[in-house]
């Protein structure tokens, strides 16, 4: 018998955890484990704690500073999918887009244009999330709910960028039912926008849902969510 790293081991328990409080939360919403995409969040970690998690069969990971996801994506196998899940600004862009398939973030219009044009200049197809703030903090980025309107009207024009969905959080302080009516807003704004959107795009995807608040996002549809300090729990950081 192999003997496992103490490592492997805690974060082999810690997902099992986690999915089983996940498994618990799509049963109540009457949803399906296909229907939801985890990522694993590993700023909390070094390089090679994350690359464990492919052997357990995440290949999904996400970092909130771009540096540390060059970082990592340099470190970890190529198998990898990689999510820019935090603030990204535009001297960034570039090289972030060599590494990261999907960008959460997208949070003014500058940025998007700055994506379009480093993901034509690398001939990539970058996946996009428009993150809106939901939660109406000031410390919260993204767009304005209130403009989101006017922004969608001009999607066609970003034609090296796969727009697929709206990425929120929820506030810091917010209690766990104002978090699901954050998240409702969310997915309320996503079914009101798709009506206004260009032909040729679809918001498929909601990006909601972190350690703390991903029951509330999986009851209102999240189809991403994004973990990070629940899976990491009890192994050490940098
Ligand atoms: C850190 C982070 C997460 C993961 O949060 P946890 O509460 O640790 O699960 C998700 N999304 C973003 C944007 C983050 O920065």
């Amino acid at each position: 018998m192999v003997v496992e790293s103490s490592v492997l081991a805690t974060l082999r328990a810690n997902v099992q955890r986690f999915e089983e409080q996940l498994a618990e939360a799509l049963h109540q919403a009457g949803r399906r484990r296909e229907e939801v995409l985890v990522v694993a969040v590993t700023k909390y970690v070094s390089p090679s704690v994350a690359a464990l998690l492919p052997q357990l069969g995440w290949t999904h990971l996400g970092e909130s500073r771009p540096q540390e996801l060059w970082r990592k994506a340099q470190a970890l196998p190529s198998e990898v999918t990689w999510h820019q899940v935090g603030h990204l600004q535009r001297n960034k862009v570039r090289r972030t887009l060599r590494h990261a398939q999907w960008i959460h973030s997208a949070d003014r219009w500058s940025v998007l244009e700055q994506l379009d044009r480093d993901a034509q200049a690398l001939g990539v197809r970058p996946r996009v999330l428009l993150q809106v703030n939901i939660s109406q903090e000031e410390t919260k980025g993204g767009f304005d709910p209130r403009e989101m309107p006017q922004v969608v009207q001009h999607l066609g024009e970003l034609a090296s960028l796969e727009i697929c969905g709206l990425m929120g959080m929820s506030g810091l302080r917010a209690t766990p039912q104002e978090r699901l009516r954050q998240f409702e807003l969310l997915r309320n704004l996503r079914d009101e926008l798709q009506k206004q959107c260009p032909p040729q795009v679809e918001l498929r995807e909601l990006s909601m849902g972190m350690s703390g608040d991903f029951p509330q996002a999986v009851a209102q549809g999240a189809t991403i969510l994004r973990i990070g300090s629940m899976l990491f729990e009890g192994l050490e950081s940098e």
